[in-house]
């Protein structure tokens, strides 16, 4: 039966999930404050990956060791603002206890794996779908290393991937120059997941995605959701600024914002903004031909529309705090070590962005059905790995509207599993 779903938020996971429920024959309008795929959303200015990789946790067995050497480097991947500390401690803790085993990070790799493992060819039949298959490569992605050995110290990152099906090819010092001539020598020894694909242009492409569901018949209103009425287990409507609307049912995908709607819904969920930044040179001297992740620097390197973007650095603070624009030089820095070529000659016109990872100490995103109504359906929360995980989650999305077995066992991403 048609039903009029609202989706809260146009990022990649609403994009995604209002694409879905217009292919089910729903009625879709989507509530969203800003522009589709605007620089407020994390879906804008991420590292563009789309990588069946991206599996490992952060959290990790032994990370509470490393962790203190990171927050002394001024030039490290992790800060913290220290007055946020007590706020973010139960957060924390979780979030170490969540990697404090080889077992469960087992566990989050094949849950992850299961909503990554074909990320690529999802995005490219989506991409397809809307009119722009040229926004979605699949040239493979690189990790670099000075040597073998650094490669071999990340051996339970690489044994999780091979064992969730992610296979590379190894590269020695001559092939990677061969592939990569403007890549530093000081990189001998890399891997290439054939399989990874990357977006050349993410908020372009959910502009694009959002654009394509407005032409389809869904209705996009500027808004922001603020709450939900619901009676008896029953949604009634959604609160917004622009006053209440009726509808059936409600996809939640408002990124670090889906904190507080989750809990007018029903669920205290742990989710936390873990920021990052992304520097971008238009118009490089140097740069990677695959897109690269250079081991020592922490970051995606790609080439975007917009030029080489450089996107990493994780900065536990509030939502709200100013951008620390200290933490997007250290990306500049690295990629002018990176590439040498980029050294040379006047400093490049280089563009800086802020945004939020919306993230669960888990590592994992929430999907599945609000407490408070079933007819809320939750899909946010993905992390690190959001761009990569759209269109799978929306597609989850549109089964939990629909009342449909989805494909995926959605138990571990329960919101009440907290
Ligand atoms: C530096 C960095 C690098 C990253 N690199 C990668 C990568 O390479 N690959 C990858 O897969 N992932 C990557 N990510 C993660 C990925 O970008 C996110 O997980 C993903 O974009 C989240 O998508 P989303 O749709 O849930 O949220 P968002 O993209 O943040 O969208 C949420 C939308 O909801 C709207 N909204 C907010 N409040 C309300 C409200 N009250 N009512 C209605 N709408 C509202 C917002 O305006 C926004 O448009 C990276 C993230 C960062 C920060």
């Amino acid at each position: 039966m048609p039903l009029h779903v609202v989706v809260i938020g146009s990022g990649i996971v609403g994009a995604s999930a209002a694409i879905e429920l217009l292919r089910d024959g729903h009625r879709v309008t989507i509530v969203e404050p800003g522009t589709p795929g605007g620089p407020q959303a994390a879906s804008y200015g991420n590292g563009a990956w789309l990588s069946p990789a991206s599996i490992i946790p952060m959290s990790m067995p032994g990370l509470w060791k490393k962790v203190l050497g990171y927050l002394l480097d001024p030039g490290g991947p992790l800060t913290i603002r220290w007055r946020m500390l007590p706020r973010l401690a139960p957060w924390l803790i979780r979030f170490l206890r969540a990697g404090s085993t080889v077992a469960k990070v087992e566990a989050t790799a094949r849950r992850l794996s299961s909503l990554l493992h074909d990320a690529p060819s999802r995005h490219a039949a989506l991409a397809a779908e809307i009119g722009a298959p040229d926004l979605v490569k699949r040239q493979g992605l690189l990790y670099a290393y000075p040597d073998r050995a650094a490669f071999e110290a990340e051996a339970l990152a690489w044994r999780l991937r091979r064992d969730n099906g992610v296979r590379w090819i190894e590269i020695g010092a001559e092939e990677l120059f061969q592939r990569e001539p403007t890549l530093g020598r000081h990189y001998r020894f890399a891997v290439l997941v054939e399989d990874g694909g990357h977006c050349v242009d993410p908020g372009g492409y959910v502009a694009a995605i959002v654009a394509h569901v407005v032409g389809q018949g869904a209705t996009l209103i500027q808004a922001e959701a603020t709450g939900f009425d619901i009676a008896a287990g029953r949604l009634r409507a959604v609160t917004t600024s622009a006053g209440l609307i009726a509808c059936d049912r409600v996809v939640l995908a408002a990124g670090i914002r889906s904190k507080a709607l989750a809990r007018a819904a029903g669920d205290r969920v742990p989710l936390e903004s873990e920021r990052g930044y992304h520097v971008v040179i238009a118009d490089p001297a140097a740069g990677p031909r695959t897109p690269l992740m250079p081991s020592d620097g922490k970051m995606g390197n790609t080439m975007t529309r917009q030029g080489l973007r450089a996107a990493g650095q994780v900065e536990l603070a509030s939502v709200d705090a100013l951008p620390d624009w200290r933490r997007a030089d250290i990306l500049l820095r690295h990629l002018l070590s990176a590439y040498p070529a980029l050294d040379k000659g006047p400093l490049p016109d280089v563009a800086r962005w802020m945004g939020h990872r919306p993230s669960t100490p888990d590592g994992l995103p929430v999907l599945g059905l609000a407490s408070a109504s079933s007819d809320i359906v939750y899909a946010f929360g993905h992390g690190h790995v959001g761009l990569a995980a759209g269109p799978v989650s929306g597609r989850l999305a549109a089964d939990l509207v629909g009342g449909r077995q989805p494909g995926i066992d959605l138990k571990p991403f329960a919101a009440t599993r907290f």
